[in-house]
């Protein structure tokens, strides 16, 4: 999409539905003041995208010509954050509007390496129209003006909106090269918008899959974590499953989705699908429940593998062996990780046939109940149990948040200096 075959749309206020009142009162505090300055303003991203479907937005950004040193100076309340490419972070009370100058892409024709466009992102200021070029999708680079209350559209989002297509910006196959990342947000915005994946974007996914190993563990982890926040995972790794993201990021669980008979029916959508569906038993789904949800039928399967082979298995063990190579790939920190062990391992108490096996007062105590209650609302959700067997649990678990008030509160770790990363506990061996 080159940017001059594209004309400059602007949508006047009686023509779209775009209504000052869904906009964060601080965030328009924030245009406000930066226009009184003379500066350029603009509502940014996903705001606008949400605004134009009726959705209320996750945040708030702003788009500006005031350099960070000039936005920082007008705010009182603001950060400069960012090494390679300063942000300004103005903060209220329980949020943040973040503000950045307007900034454009050095072209890929500029770039002095064609073969390896990643990670040359060394973009420098630029006019609204270059920062909408920057964008990852044209149906998150629109801009709004607060004043004059016009939608500007220079890459075609406004169609696409109308389309419910999700479309890169520019040639998918750069975009993906440059930031392999956006193929995972073409995916997450596909499944939460329930937009489809253009074609020539979705060439682009399947072309560059295999890239997603550049991006770092930690900004990968990020990401899935990402996954899970809007009731769509189980559309989100179908996708991924589809595009074969699936197989380079999570291969052991592609694999095990892919084994035997599985493949479109695998255990794992379902589990995904009652996560989706929302618990009774958590207010809140932590990373640690995402990955256990993601793992559990594969925890399942190997466990019942082994016992049919007649041999006597730690559960802890297994869940130990399945989670080993994830855990290690994106260094999930120990803590989650034993926290998803024990929550597996917790599982076998909550069949009434084993209840007299272990105090439940010391179980309700223990660190990982509420993700291994939480996991054993998915499994009889998933698999058509009955719900009424929650209720003891649910009640038990209140008694002892009622007398611990702190119980939830997250538990100060001890940082240790000089302590490098240990290694996961080597994986054992099927005999
Ligand atoms: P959400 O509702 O999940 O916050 P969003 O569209 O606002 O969705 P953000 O991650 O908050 O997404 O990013 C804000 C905006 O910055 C995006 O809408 C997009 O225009 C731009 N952007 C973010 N990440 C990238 C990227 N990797 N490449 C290009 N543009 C990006
Ligand atoms: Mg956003």
């Amino acid at each position: 999409m080159a940017k001059n075959k594209i004309k400059t749309k602007v949508l006047k206020r009686s023509e779209h539905i775009v209504s000052r009142s869904n906009i964060d009162d601080d965030a328009i505090k924030v245009m406000r003041r930066l226009k009184n300055h003379g500066f350029e303003a603009y509502l940014v991203g996903g705001g606008v995208r949400d605004l134009l479907l009726g959705k209320s937005p996750k945040d708030f950004d702003v788009s500006t010509d005031a350099h960070p040193g000039q936005i920082h100076k007008l705010f009182r309340n603001s950060i400069m954050i960012g090494r390679r490419f300063r942000l300004v972070h103005v903060m209220f009370r329980g949020k943040v509007i973040e503000v950045s100058t307007f900034r454009r892409d050095v072209d890929a024709k500029d770039k002095q390496d064609k073969d390896d466009l990643y990670q040359k992102r060394d973009n420098t200021f630029g006019t609204p129209e270059e920062d909408a070029f920057r964008r990852d999708f044209t149906v998150n680079a629109l801009f709004y003006d607060v004043r004059s209350f016009d939608i500007i559209d220079y890459v075609g989002g406004l169609d696409d909106i109308k389309k419910q297509v999700i479309r890169c910006i520019g040639d998918p196959s750069i975009r993906f090269q440059e930031d392999p990342v956006r193929m995972l947000r073409a995916i997450r915005f596909a499944a939460r918008l329930n937009f489809n994946i253009e074609k020539k974007t979705y060439r682009g996914i399947a072309g560059n899959y295999k890239d997603i190993k550049k991006a770092s563990p930690a900004r990968m982890l990020e990401e899935i974590y990402k996954l899970f926040m809007f009731g769509v995972a189980q559309p989100t790794f179908k996708l991924l499953k589809k595009t074969k993201m699936m197989s380079v990021m999570l291969p052991e669980l592609d694999e095990f989705v892919s084994r035997g008979k599985r493949g479109k029916d695998s255990p794992l959508w379902g589990f995904l699908g009652a996560l989706d569906g929302g618990l009774a038993t958590v207010s809140r789904v932590r990373p640690s429940l995402m990955l256990a949800t993601l793992y559990y039928a594969s925890f399942k399967e190997h466990l019942e593998d082994l016992q049919s082979e007649g041999r006597r298995v730690l559960h802890e063990d297994v869940a130990r062996s399945v989670l080993h190579d994830v855990a290690d790939r994106y260094h999930i920190p120990k803590k989650v990780f034993y926290n998803i062990v024990h929550a597996f391992a917790m599982q076998r108490y909550f069949h009434p046939s084993n209840r007299n096996r272990i105090s439940t007062k010391k179980l309700v105590a223990r660190e990982a109940f509420p993700e291994a209650l939480a996991l054993y609302e998915i499994e009889l959700k998933a698999t058509g149990g009955d719900l009424k067997l929650l209720k003891p649990w649910i009640k038990l678990y209140g008694e002892y948040k009622r007398d611990n008030p702190d119980a939830e509160k997250p538990k100060r770790t001890r940082r240790r200096r000089n302590n490098p990363r240990k290694k996961y506990p080597p994986r054992k061996k099927k005999e």
